[in-house]
C-alpha cells in the first residue's frame, strides 16, 4: 500500500517501510502521524486561540493512543513473551508521558509541545519500526500456519533490519527537518522584514498625526457626506468650533454668505468626481467675525476607488488680504495720483528704459502707452538735448537727484521744451529714476520776449542802444578776424525839439517810428540800425567800404526828406537827417573809436548846415 502524500508542512512523513502489514494497524499509525504533525502545524500557526487548539489536539492524540494501544495490546494476546510484557509496559510509560506534557503545555505551551514534537517523533518511529512491525511479523506468521515459537523465531529474523530501517527514516527525518528548518529561517527573516516595514509605518503614521495635531493650518476630515470626523486644534483656534460641537455637522456652518453659491456647487461637483479643489472662502467664525481662507480639498479613495472621505486643508488668509487691500489701495492713491499730476510722470531704469509713465505721457508725446515702454529717454531727444538728457540721467543715479531743461521731440517731429525732475528710487536692490516733466514753452517764449523787450526800443522796434552796441561789437570783432570792411552811419535828426514844440510830442514819436520804418526800407537785410539815444540812430553796414556807405547815406538822407509827414491837426510837414559816416581803418579797430569817428563826421554835417553827408576825416578832428 502507498502511502498518502505529505503535506509540505509535516514534519513527521510517512515511509512505506513504516508498513507492518496489517492494514488495520497501518492505519491508525497513519493517523498518529497525522495528528503528531497537526500539532506541528498549530505550533508553527499564528491563531489567537493557539493553546486551546494545542490542547484541543493533545486530548485528541490521548484518546485516540488509548483506543490505539488496546487495539495492539487486543493483537498481542496469543502472545506471551517478553516483547509483550515490554510493549505494554511501554505503552503504560507513553499514556503517562503523554498526561505529563499535556498538564506541562498549560504553563509552557511551546516549549512543551516542542519536546513532545521530538519525545513523539521519536518513539513513533522506535515504536512502529521496532516493536509493532514485530508484533505484526509474528500475528501474520501464525495465521499462516506456524507455531507461536516458529512465529517468535520469523519474527527475530526480519527484525535483524531494523537498524537499516531507522536510519533511512531518520536520514528522511532530517531531510525533511533541514528543509524546513531553512524555510523557517526564510519566513522569519521575511516576518522580520515585515516587522521592521510595521515598525517604521506606524511612525510614519505618528509623525503624520503628530504634523496635523499640531499644523499651523486647519485641517477638516469629513466623511462622504461632507460631515465631520476631525478637526484638528488649530481649526478650533481659528473658528471657536469645538469638535464636540461639530458631530453631525458640516462645514456649512461656516458660510458668511459672503461667498457666492456657485463657488460651492463648482467645489463639490470638482471633489464628489474625484478631483482635488483649490480656493478662497470668506467664512464666519462662531463669534460671527469674518476672515478669509485658503482651501484645498482633496478626496479620498478606499481600496476599490470609491469616496470614502474628504480632506481639507485651510489656511487662514485674512491678514494677507488685508495687506492686499492695503496694497491695492495705496496703488489707487498713488496711481490717482500719477495720473492727476501736472506734467509727465515717467520712471526709468539705469539704462533709461520707461518702467512707467502717466496718460498724459501719451497725450503729450502721441506714442501709446506700449509704445513708450519698449522707447528709451533718450529716444525723446536730439542734437545737443540727447547728450544732456544723458548726462542728467547718469547724474541722478549718481548723486540721487538732478534736473534738466531740453527740447522733447515728440511723434509729429514738433519740439516742446520740458523741465524734467528726476529724484533716484530704489526698492530692494535695483534703483530707478522718477521724476516729472513740466511743459515750459510759455516760460520759454515769456524769457524770449524779456530778453527782445531788453535788448528792442519800444517805439521803433529797433535795437536799443545797448542791444546795438552788442551787436556792433560782434560784427566789428568778424570784420576784423576776416579783414573785411566795415561802416557805420551816425544819424541825428534835424531840429527834433521844434518838431516837437510845433506839433506835439505824439508827432514827434510818429517821426521817429516813420525813420525807423525808412532805415528798414532803405538798408540791406545785413545792416544793423539801432536807436542810440532820442533822436539818434546808428547804422551798422557789414563788407562796406567808405564810397558805398556814403552812397548809403545819402540814399537815407534823401529818402527822409522827400517823406511827407502830417501834424495831429492835419498839417504836412518834411522832417531831416545830418549823417556821419566812418569807416573801419587800422586805427579804428575798437567800436568806441569807429563810432566817435562818425559821431565827429555827424557834428560836421551838424556845423555846416544840417541834412547833409559827412564822412569822417582825420583831417576833420
Ligand atoms: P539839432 O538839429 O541840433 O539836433 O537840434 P535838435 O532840436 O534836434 O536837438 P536837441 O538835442 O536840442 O533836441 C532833441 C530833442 O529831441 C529833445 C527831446 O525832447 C526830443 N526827444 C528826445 N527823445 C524823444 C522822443 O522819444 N520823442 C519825442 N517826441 N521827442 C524826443
Ligand atoms: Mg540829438
Ligand atoms: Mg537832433
Amino acid at each position: 500500500m502507498h502511502p498518502e502524500p505529505s503535506r509540505a508542512s509535516d514534519i513527521f512523513v510517512w515511509d512505506s517501510q513504516f508498513e507492518t502489514g496489517i492494514r488495520e494497524l497501518d492505519s491508525q499509525h497513519r493517523h498518529l502521524v497525522d495528528i503528531i504533525n497537526s500539532l506541528g502545524r498549530i505550533l508553527s500557526s499564528e491563531t489567537e486561540s493557539f493553546e486551546n487548539a494545542l490542547l484541543a489536539v493533545f486530548d485528541e492524540l490521548s484518546d485516540y493512543v488509548v483506543f490505539h494501544f488496546s487495539y495492539e495490546e487486543g493483537l498481542m494476546a496469543p502472545f506471551s513473551s517478553a516483547h509483550e510484557s515490554a510493549h505494554r509496559q511501554s505503552h503504560a510509560e507513553f499514556v503517562q508521558q503523554l498526561a505529563e506534557a499535556r498538564a506541562a503545555a498549560q504553563i509552557s505551551p511551546f516549549e512543551t509541545t516542542g519536546k513532545m514534537l521530538a519525545f513523539l517523533s521519536k518513539w513513533l518511529m522506535l515504536h512502529i519500526v521496532g516493536t509493532d512491525r514485530r508484533l505484526a511479523k509474528k500475528i501474520l506468521a501464525v495465521e499462516a500456519g506456524a507455531s507461536t515459537e516458529e512465529a517468535e523465531r520469523m519474527a527475530d529474523d526480519s527484525m535483524k533490519n531494523t537498524g537499516e530501517i531507522l536510519l533511512h527514516a531518520m536520514t528522511r527525518l532530517y531531510d525533511n527537518l533541514a528543509a524546513r528548518t531553512s524555510e523557517l529561517m526564510e519566513t522569519k527573516r521575511r516576518l522580520r522584514r515585515e516587522i521592521d516595514a510595521h515598525r517604521l509605518t506606524e511612525f510614519e503614521l505618528r509623525k503624520l498625526s503628530s504634523a496635523v495635531e499640531h499644523s499651523p493650518v486647519s485641517i477638516i476630515i469629513t466623511d462622504e457626506r461632507g460631515c465631520f470626523e476631525y478637526v484638528n486644534p488649530k481649526f478650533t483656534e481659528l473658528t471657536g468650533y469645538g469638535f464636540h460641537e461639530l458631530d453631525g455637522k458640516t462645514p456649512r456652518i461656516l458660510k458668511s454668505g459672503e461667498t457666492p453659491d456657485i463657488a460651492y456647487e463648482k467645489l463639490w461637483k470638482a471633489i464628489s468626481s474625484g478631483r482635488e479643489w483649490y480656493g478662497e472662502f470668506h467664512n464666519r467664525k462662531k463669534n460671527g467675525e469674518l476672515y478669509w481662507d485658503h482651501a484645498s480639498i482633496s478626496p479620498i479613495f478606499d481600496s476599490s476607488g470609491k469616496i470614502t472621505h474628504y480632506v481639507a486643508i485651510q489656511e487662514n488668509i485674512t491678514e494677507r488680504k488685508q495687506a492686499e487691500e492695503q496694497v491695492q489701495q495705496q496703488k489707487q492713491f498713488s496711481d490717482d495720483i500719477i495720473n492727476g499730476l501736472p506734467g509727465i510722470f515717467y520712471l526709468l531704469d539705469e539704462r533709461g528704459h520707461f518702467v512707467r509713465v502717466n496718460p498724459q505721457f501719451s497725450e503729450v508725446t502721441g506714442y501709446s502707452g506700449s509704445e513708450i515702454l519698449g522707447m528709451t529717454a533718450l529716444d525723446f531727444f536730439d542734437g545737443e538735448d540727447r547728450n544732456r538728457v544723458a548726462a542728467w540721467i547718469a547724474e541722478v543715479f549718481e548723486k540721487g537727484e538732478s534736473w534738466v531743461e531740453a527740447d522733447l521731440v515728440v511723434k509729429n517731429g514738433r519740439k516742446i521744451p520740458y523741465y524734467f525732475t528726476g529724484h533716484r528710487t530704489g526698492f530692494s536692490s535695483r534703483s530707478d529714476l522718477v521724476g516729472l516733466g513740466t511743459d515750459i514753452s510759455e516760460r520759454r517764449k515769456l524769457e524770449q520776449e524779456l530778453v527782445r523787450q531788453a535788448r528792442t526800443d519800444m517805439l521803433t522796434s529797433l535795437p536799443n542802444r545797448r542791444h546795438f552796441l552788442e551787436l556792433a561789437g560782434l560784427e566789428l570783432a568778424r570784420a576784423n578776424r576776416y579783414g573785411n570792411l566795415l561802416s557805420v552811419l551816425m544819424i541825428d535828426l534835424d531840429k527834433f525839439k521844434s518838431i516837437n514844440d510845433e506839433y506835439g510830442h505824439h508827432t514827434g514819436d510818429k517821426v521817429l517810428v516813420k525813420f525807423a520804418e525808412i532805415c528798414r526800407q532803405t538798408m540791406r537785410g545785413m545792416d544793423i540800425t539801432g536807436r542810440i539815444g532820442g533822436e539818434e540812430f546808428a547804422v551798422l553796414l557789414p563788407e562796406t567800404d567808405e564810397k558805398h556807405a556814403l552812397d548809403a547815406a545819402e540814399r537815407l538822407r534823401l529818402r527822409v526828406s522827400e517823406e511827407r509827414m502830417e501834424s495831429a491837426g492835419g498839417k504836412p510837414f518834411h522832417f531831416t537827417a545830418s549823417i556821419g559816416v566812418a569807416t573801419l581803418s587800422p586805427a579804428s579797430c575798437d567800436i568806441d573809436i569807429l563810432l566817435s569817428a562818425a559821431d565827429r563826421a555827424l557834428y560836421e554835417a551838424k556845423r555846416s548846415g544840417r541834412n547833409r553827408v559827412v564822412s569822417f576825416r582825420p583831417q576833420s578832428a
